[in-house]
């Protein structure tokens, strides 16, 4: 159990890697793989040096999201990322075959993790930021005793089902001793691009309410935006393709507020 385990100390902080931030969500298709990309690139358009590493085994997303394929090379026996718009990226993605399930044990699983956080060449960062699978289990307890981690951002909908769980998500990392920068409230509200009146379809106010419960800080919300879901299913993020777009300045304001 977490509460356990987390006494033992993270080794020593990755080589040439300022910050290490945990992106996370209870649930799953709540938008955290898009809210990871889309943050990280508004991060590096704030003028950082960016990684994204893609830890959901069961579910790499971020080479659909990047429109990246291939397959690392290796140099020196360090595992060198791919490239994608100026970041740096590594996902299981690019190791496995189309539409192979991973029916993996947890030990496996904390292998890859640590191998991804060790054996890649990630030096030269401002920010490592890791795409964690939904919920609470293995990876968030490999991330945590393998290199120290700055802080977690949670992502959730404003809706019931999807806060319960991140307020368990949040626990967690309570738990595991890593600071909680906030909550991001995604498909926070839908703006209509017929009559411009703003929907809150997953609910108002509500990230806001258990942010203060839970002694955190909502960090920002980003709407609900066809952009958003095209960008991220043709593998050009948002942040990318529509640079001047509203939801780019809600990225934007988040990579301030982190
Ligand atoms: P998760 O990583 O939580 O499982 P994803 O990032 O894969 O979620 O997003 C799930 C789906 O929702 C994707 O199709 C994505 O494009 C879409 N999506 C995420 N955030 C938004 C948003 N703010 N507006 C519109 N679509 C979104």
């Amino acid at each position: 159990p977490p509460a356990q385990s987390a006494s033992i100390p993270a080794s020593a902080p990755i080589e040439g890697v300022g910050k290490v931030i945990a992106v996370a969500s209870g649930k799953g298709g709540v938008g955290k793989s898009t809210v990871a990309v889309n943050l990280a690139l508004a991060l590096q358009k704030n003028g950082f040096r960016v990684g994204l590493l893609d830890v959901d085994i069961y579910g790499p997303s971020l080479p659909t999201l990047l429109g990246l394929a291939g397959r690392p090379a290796v140099r020196e026996r360090r595992i060198v990322p791919l490239e994608a718009d100026g970041l740096r990226v590594m996902s299981l993605g690019f190791l496995m075959e189309d539409d192979t399930p991973v029916i993996w044990r947890g030990p496996i699983v904390t292998g890859i993790i640590r191998q991804f956080l060790r054996d890649v060449d990630w030096s030269g960062l401002d920010y490592l930021i890791v795409d964690m699978p939904p919920g609470t289990g293995d990876a968030q307890l490999a991330l945590a005793q393998t290199v120290p981690v700055d802080g977690a951002v949670i992502v959730t909908t404003p809706s019931d089902l999807a806060l319960i769980d991140a307020a368990r998500g949040l626990q967690m990392f309570k738990t595991l001793n890593i600071d909680v920068i906030g909550i991001v409230e995604n498909m926070s509200y839908f703006v209509c691009p017929s009559c411009q009146s703003t929907h809150h379809i997953f609910g108002k106010e509500t990230v806001e309410a258990e942010a203060k419960r839970l002694e955190t800080k909502l960090l920002g919300g980003i709407p609900l935006d066809m952009a958003v879901r095209k960008g991220g299913d043709e593998g050009r993020p948002v942040v990318i393709a529509e640079p001047e777009s509203p939801v780019t300045k809600a990225f934007l304001e988040l990579a301030e507020a982190i």
